[in-house]
Order: structure tokens, then C-alpha cells, then sequence
């Protein structure tokens, strides 16, 4: 049998979990970007990016002088999922606003083409009714099954990440459009919380 368990953080002598500062001084970690994992929706990140202007991606591992993978130049995080769901990355953005302090925007990129838009909730549902005699129909909320209609869509993302206990109050949300022809990206809305 194998023990992984020496590779856990808890399990170093130096490691407190109960003071735990978060991981900030090896990760400037600023932002999480909720996408499709479609292939061709890959450059999303990078658009996102450049579009902020003060985000690092891709960033660059650090290592320590014995050659141990300590920590990334990369301020950006990406999240992938079907569609570029929100409600699939919330477990995501609640664990990272434990391990991370400074975690600022959370960016929904819903994109062209999207295989998200081939059919309505109720066909989904159907097909696994009859073909692998399943019911997932009361598993998920139906309008995070498909793109009926992108603005419809990203504004229900960006408004069930607004209100999720998952999401601190003081986070920047954004909601994107991106066309995958032309790497275009389109902001549709944003919900800045007001300074107090
Ligand atoms: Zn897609």
C-alpha cells in the first residue's frame, strides 16, 4: 500500500492549520474564470486577461532552491465546466476564498457555438429518461442546462453567483460573451458591490 499522505500540507511539521494565512505569498491569485471546456472556447483566459490588463496568464511556476514546486506567478485561475456554468464552479469559489485572501473578480464567459445551445432542458432530461433510465430532472435548476439565449444566460450566472453564500460580498462578478471565430469578447454586465 501505498501512503500519498507525507504530501499533505497538514501533515508538515512547519504547516498550522489553525493559523492558516492563506496561500497569498505563493499564489497571487486575483481572479477565477468560469468557461466552457470546449476545445475551441481555449482562449478565453487569455482574452480575459488582456482585457483587464493587470491579470498574469499563463504564469510561470516557482521553485525553491531544492528544486520543490512552490508557487506560480499566475493571477488568473481558470474553471471549465459544460457551457461555462456558474452553478458548477461554486464549490470552486468557495474553496479558494478559504485558501486565498485576495481574490477579487469572478468572470462568466459564455461563447458562440456553444453545444449548450443544441438543445432545450427537456430534451436532456428526456434522453436520460429513456435512454440510460435515469431522472436527473429535479438535480439541477433547468435554466443552468442550456443556453436558450446567451444574454438570458450569462445574466442568470452572474446573478446565481451574486447570490450564493459561496460568493463573499465584496467580489467583482462579470458576465462575457466570446465569439470563438473571432476571439472577439464582449462584456455584457457587470455587479460591482458598492465600497462601505
Ligand atoms: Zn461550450
Amino acid at each position: 500500500m501505498t501512503n500519498f499522505s507525507e504530501h499533505e500540507f497538514r501533515k508538515q511539521p512547519w504547516f498550522d492549520q489553525n493559523n492558516f494565512p492563506g496561500f497569498d505569498q505563493a499564489i497571487p491569485m486575483k481572479s477565477i474564470v468560469i468557461y466552457c471546456f470546449d476545445p475551441r472556447a481555449a482562449g478565453i483566459p487569455k482574452a480575459v486577461a488582456e482585457y483587464f490588463g493587470d491579470e498574469v496568464y499563463p504564469g510561470e511556476n516557482i521553485l525553491d532552491e531544492a528544486g520543490n514546486n512552490v508557487g506560480s506567478t499566475q493571477s488568473l485561475f481558470t474553471l471549465s465546466n459544460a457551457g461555462g456554468r456558474a452553478i458548477g464552479a461554486l464549490q470552486s469559489v468557495a474553496t479558494m476564498n478559504y485558501l486565498f485572501n485576495n481574490l477579487e473578480r469572478l468572470v462568466v464567459v459564455h461563447h458562440s457555438f456553444c453545444g449548450a445551445t443544441a438543445f432545450e432542458p427537456d430534451q436532456l432530461i428526456g434522453k436520460f429518461h429513456d435512454h440510460f433510465h435515469a431522472d436527473i430532472s429535479t438535480m439541477w435548476d433547468h435554466d443552468d442546462l442550456a443556453i436558450l439565449n446567451y444574454e438570458q444566460s450569462i445574466r442568470h450566472d452572474v446573478e446565481l453567483l451574486r447570490s450564493s453564500p459561496a460568493t463573499p460580498k465584496k467580489m467583482k462578478i462579470y458576465g462575457f460573451f466570446y465569439d470563438i471565430n473571432s476571439g472577439k469578447l464582449t462584456e455584457v454586465l457587470r455587479d460591482i458591490p458598492t465600497e462601505n
